[in-house]
């Protein structure tokens, strides 16, 4: 078997679409070369395909469903998983579309004898965006503090690849990535240039693991137009996938597995991000729901606004660091600590109000434990403190 991680890198191969090539003329190249790829055997390692449920990682799945069903099941021999991360504070909307396509999925697959295995990461419950806000009182995530991407989104994907890099040797993640999406994303693209005679390009920061964008010079019209003329290999059409973007007024919050890749979550440009994320200035996605009559988020949208606002104010956060010192910034200026033991109880009193409202669970209980085991710790640090 050829050793991919010995080629040394040559330009992208990827020829860049012409005006004479129509949209569904391209599709059929991407799908023919899914296809090649598939069954080439010098790189025989499972693939990872990273679905948000956004339109760019749903047209490669759909890219992969159309070439599977055209391979005979006796070289079907590659497993394909489909992997999709849940931060726990996942937007409820792209939550309840993920569950709804991903059970679709598993169920087509299975049927048709495909080998896709449909799967959910999650972050380590101790590490989760209320036990370290509420439990640890971790201030809400700017962009200068922004503890949640690496948390949250890059070590529940990256733990799952590294998972099957152990047990295959190597592994090949599959991404919707395009070059069209962002100026940064296409020089994110360019700098990590295929290996030679390949489509792949090496992870930056996970050994053993290769990448692969095979709708990577398709445009943002291509995409549309490929998921309006085709209807789901999974079933059904694309339409949930069309209202959710008109709805959410565009933008995704694309699979994260790197922390170069990292500065694209919570931007203006990922509005699919959680619902708590404070590192954007506002939540454009839910408001753009609750804008065309879906009142139930307000409560969401006005909790994620406090949070943001309370984060920067003295009278909610601690003097101290968590390190039990004083902390200065290069002007000599005072660093709060974490937010107070008050402060945290008033969140969590705040967030259960939310739930009430929205009327289904935003936290759970395993979190709540751990929330209170963390107060229970710290109070009585402090007490012992006290008593000298
Ligand atoms: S969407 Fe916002 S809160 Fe969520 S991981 Fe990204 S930056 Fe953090």
């Amino acid at each position: 078997m050829k050793n991919l991680a010995d080629s040394s890198p040559t330009a992208a191969d990827i020829s860049v679409p012409t005006d004479d090539v129509s949209a569904l003329d391209r599709w059929a190249e991407v799908v023919q070369s899914v296809r090649d790829d598939y069954l080439d055997e010098n790189q025989h390692f499972p693939w990872i395909i990273g679905f948000s449920g956004g339109k760019d990682s749903t047209l490669v799945v759909h890219a992969t469903f159309d070439a599977l069903m055209s391979i005979p099941p006796s070289r079907r021999t590659r497993p394909v998983h489909m992997v999709s991360n849940d931060t726990l504070v996942e937007s409820p909307v792209v939550i309840a579309h993920l569950d709804k396509v991903t059970k679709l999925i598993r169920q087509t697959a299975e049927d048709l004898g495909l080998p896709i295995i449909v799967a959910r990461t999650m972050p380590n419950i101790t590490q989760s965006f209320w036990v370290l806000l509420i439990g640890k009182g971790y201030p809400s995530p700017n962009q200068s503090m922004r503890w949640c991407t690496d948390r949250l989104k890059i070590q529940p994907t990256s733990e799952y690849i590294k998972r099957h890099i152990s047990e295959s040797g190597a592994a090949i993640v599959v991404l919707g990535v395009r070059r069209a999406e962002s100026n940064t994303r296409q020089r994110s693209i360019d700098k990590h240039q295929n290996l030679r005679d390949s489509k792949l390009s090496l992870h930056s920061e996970l050994p053993g693991a290769f990448i692969y964008r095979p709708i990577v010079n398709l445009s943002t019209d291509d995409v549309w137009e490929i998921l309006g003329t085709y209807p789901a290999p999974w079933g059904g059409t694309h339409t949930d996938l069309f209202q959710l973007y008109r709805d959410a007024e565009g933008g995704e919050c694309p699979v994260v597995l790197s922390k170069e890749e990292a500065p694209g979550c919570g931007t203006p440009n990922s509005r699919f991000g959680c619902w708590t994320c404070t590192v954007v200035e506002k939540d454009k996605s839910l408001q753009g729901f609750i804008d065309v009559g879906n009142h139930q988020y307000k409560p969401l949208v006005d909790f994620r606004d406090w949070l943001k606002e309370i984060r920067n104010k003295l009278e909610y956060r601690q003097a101290y660091r968590r390190n039990g010192r004083l902390s200065f910034d290069t002007n000599g200026k005072h660093i709060p600590g974490p937010f107070t033991i008050q402060t945290r109880k008033l969140i969590l009193e705040r967030l259960f109000k939310v739930q009430q409202e929205f009327g289904d669970s935003l936290i759970t209980e395993k979190e709540l434990d751990l929330i209170y085991q963390h107060w229970t710790a710290e109070l009585q640090q402090e007490k012992g403190l006290a008593d000298g």
